[in-house]
């Protein structure tokens, strides 16, 4: 099943368009997409028997995202070898996680507004949205917690990132609309092996990332394993999983996004973020 966010209210995907759930469940569930993610198990119950026929065409450009406000947003950083050589680091023996601010979530055809200090960068993620509570699950029963996956961006502003005698990674991996996620979210039992989609990130034609999210260092069953035992990850909470090599600052020259652009990316099984890239208001 796709679930997705239309325009701010709750809807299922599927072939012929969006059907909206208010009005297909008949009041049993609210349109607010975030709030499904609480009564998660009685929606899947209610989806698997629902009456899908009054689907309608959409217009992607209406998707917001489809977990617009997660009780905590974790972001894994280094979590692919290829990149952690790219950036000069040595692997991680546990997961480095940081958060992204909810503010900065936005949808799949949304524009990134970059600021003009010119050092913006790319980092396509598998985006994971929570669907039952996990408190240490074991990494064999982790996927059951998981209510579906998402094409997610971690643009990072690396100046901002970097700045200070200490590395504050959230800030700046949290400036407005620096994280897309959509198109929709996917549950895991859609995709043949949800621990192995092939990622692409495409800036205007050109593909800068390419991998399979079974290269990670930390899969996805092992991160929900590892952070849950430490802390309870909540329904709808949002794990953005890391990035693969390719990203612009470990380029030579390092390369950044530029007002103008298009950055596509795509994972398969799921389907793909188209967005422009513009210029931030001056502040
Ligand atoms: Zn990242």
């Amino acid at each position: 099943m796709k679930i997705g966010n239309l325009g701010g209210r709750l809807v299922i995907v599927t072939t012929g368009g969006a059907v909206d759930v208010e009005r297909a469940s008949g009041g049993r569930f609210t349109a607010e997409p975030q709030a499904v993610y609480k009564r998660w198990t009685a929606f899947r119950q209610w989806a698997t028997s629902a009456d899908l026929s009054a689907a309608k065409p959409f217009d992607p450009a209406r998707l917001r995202p489809p977990a617009p406000r997660p009780p905590q947003i974790f972001a894994i950083g280094l979590n692919y070898r290829q990149h952690a050589i790219e950036s000069g680091l040595d692997l991680p023996s546990d997961p480095l996680v940081f958060t992204k601010f909810a503010s900065c979530l936005t949808g799949a055809h949304d524009s990134i507004p970059v600021p003009a200090i010119g050092t913006a960068d790319w980092e396509i993620e598998l985006a994971v949205v929570i669907g039952v509570c996990a408190r240490d699950v074991s990494a064999d029963h982790a996927w059951e917690h998981v209510a579906g996956v998402a094409v997610g961006q971690d643009i990072s502003e690396r100046s901002i990132q970097l700045r200070g005698p200490a590395p504050q990674f959230s800030i700046g991996k949290s400036l407005s609309g620096f994280g897309p996620i959509g198109p929709w979210l996917v549950t895991p039992d859609e995709l043949l092996d949800p621990d192995d989609l092939l990622m692409t990130c495409i800036l205007d034609g050109e593909e800068v990332q390419k991998a399979s999210t079974r290269d990670m260092i930390f899969p996805v069953p092992e991160l929900i394993a590892r952070l849950s035992a430490m802390l309870p990850l909540l329904p709808g909470d949002l794990l953005f999983t890391g990035t693969p090599a390719g990203i612009g600052s470990g380029m030579n020259p390092p390369r950044f996004l530029t007002p103008g652009q298009t950055l596509t990316s795509r994972i398969e099984g799921i389907g793909e973020l188209r967005n422009p890239i513009v210029a931030a208001d001056p502040a």
